[in-house]
């Protein structure tokens, strides 16, 4: 009888019965779980890889691959079956949500992966930074195919995808060496070293680790050829190495800040039958389903009623993984880009003017330097606010991280210059000692990435208020 259940018990079993009704109650998974986002330039192949990457993991059941076929084939996109489910999952895994960075997942025997800002997706490039600026790991999708790598690595997105993800503190790269299988390549070795070679060159210089941190695989997303399993003899005599899912299977494991404050930068929300829910990525810390935690800016004070990951329901959630949070305890609309889940006891910064090591990628035509007054959009984690320069510190040596330069006029493409920036808005922020993932921003305009930066020092007065 109802009558037999207590109190306390009654009042949590009324509270989140609406949300036992959309949340599938799935088991608890101990795998690791890691963030990849898919870079790489226009035409590389990267919608063709994960939409293969989906149909070779199972998560695109042959019935449903079936009807992507016939419908891919009506509209004459028989070429593209890979890259149109990915567009056609992305519309569907968006309809009733305000999704704004597509997402995927799949998983392998040891890892669950989530594929961040999943190509097809229409913003794809602009969203780039958002989707990298929580992924773990890289994955650089270049074409072998003859004059498609040099349109690449030439002015292309190649080379700067590759070094935004470095500057963004992606931990792992793994370059897709794709389209192996073109008439004008046939696996030939000689084109594939002759592109380990270029592109190991500007990596470097990049700042990447190519013997830890980076590495190389040959294949083909469309022939889905050393993709999931190994290369058949006769494909490819002089290649013997891991598969691409194999290689992101046998990743070393993430270093994670399970110690640190909890931090969650909030992605996405939306409003389910009367409860609240925020997706996004812990980025340190842990939290537990029944704790009170804030929402920042603002300090709404609010308790985690349930934490759901793609393939599994957690009691508690380690940083890395990439979850749905069911709040009680506020409406929707004190959520905003740049909102955060903190920890109570240990408050995150709120700040509007913070001193930054600023790297210049790109200027505007009509600006081309860099110097007090300088206004631009500041993104950081999922923030999103206005910022201008109010006075130049020093320039940096790249190469030592020693100051040179004491307060330079102005900074050209290239420099890197320690400075004084004010927000329009105060944004969540710590100090790149503190917490790096909180701490990287890049500055736009409306078309380009200007620049790359991390917070180094937020003020005393900041850091006494926490
Ligand atoms: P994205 O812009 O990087 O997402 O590239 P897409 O996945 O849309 O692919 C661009 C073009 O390259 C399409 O015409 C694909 O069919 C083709 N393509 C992709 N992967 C391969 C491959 O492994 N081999 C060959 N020959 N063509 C491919």
């Amino acid at each position: 009888e109802d009558d037999d259940i207590e109190d306390d018990e009654e009042e949590i079993t009324s509270t989140t019965n609406k949300v036992a009704d959309i949340k599938i109650d799935l088991p608890e998974d101990s795998r690791e779980h890691v963030n990849l986002v898919f870079l790489g330039h226009v035409d590389a192949g990267k919608s063709t890889l994960s939409g293969s990457i989906m149909v070779l993991t199972g998560q695109v059941d042959s019935h449903t691959l079936a009807k992507y076929e016939r419908e891919a084939k009506e509209n004459h996109r028989e070429s593209w079956i890979f890259a149109y489910i990915m567009d056609t999952n992305e519309e569907e895994r968006t309809k009733g949500k305000t999704v704004e960075v597509g997402r995927a997942h799949f998983e392998t025997e040891k890892k669950r992966f989530t594929i961040l800002d999943a190509p097809g997706h229409r913003l794809y490039v602009p969203n780039m930074i958002v989707g990298a600026a929580q992924a773990d790991v890289g994955i650089l999708v270049v074409s072998s195919k003859k004059g498609e790598f040099e349109a690449g690595v030439d002015g292309g997105q190649t080379v700067e995808h590759a070094r935004l993800a470095k500057m963004i503190g992606l931990k792992q790269l793994v370059i897709f060496v794709n389209k192996m299988d073109e008439p004008s390549v046939q696996w030939s070795k000689e084109r594939y070293d002759e592109i380990v070679e270029k592109l190991s060159v500007h990596l470097k210089k990049c700042g990447w680790n190519l013997k830890k941190d980076v590495q190389f695989i040959p294949g083909s997303g469309y022939g889905t050829l050393n993709v999931k399993d190994p290369l058949k003899p006769g494909v490819c005599s002089w290649y013997n190495g891991p598969s691409l899912i194999g290689t992101l299977d046998n990743l070393p494991p993430i270093e994670r800040n399970i110690e640190g404050a909890l931090r969650i930068p909030i992605t996405t929300s939306y409003k389910d039958r009367g409860i609240v829910n925020v997706i996004g990525k812990v980025e340190s810390g842990t939290i537990s389903v029944g704790q009170s935690i804030h929402i920042m800016p603002g300090k709404y004070k609010v308790d985690v009623v349930s934490l759901t990951g793609d393939i599994c329901s957690f009691k508690t959630a380690r940083p890395g993984e990439n979850i749905t949070i069911a709040l009680k305890g506020i409406e929707d609309d004190v959520i905003r880009p740049g909102s955060i889940l903190a920890e109570i006891n240990r408050p995150v910064p709120v700040v509007s003017e913070i001193e930054a090591i600023v790297y210049i990628l790109d200027l505007p035509e009509e600006r081309k330097l860099f110097s007090p007054d300088f206004t631009s959009i500041f993104h950081a984690h999922t923030a999103v606010e206005d910022v201008r320069v109010k006075s130049l510190i020093a320039t940096i040596d790249m190469k030592t991280n020693e100051e040179k330069k004491q307060k330079p006029t102005f900074c050209k493409v290239g420099d890197a210059v320690k400075c004084r920036l004010i927000l329009g808005r105060p944004v969540c922020l710590e100090e790149f000692s503190v917490n790096p993932q909180l701490s990287r921003f890049t500055l736009r305009d409306s078309t380009k990435t200007i620049a790359f930066g991390k917070v180094v020092n937020i003020g005393k007065k900041a850091r006494e208020a926490i």
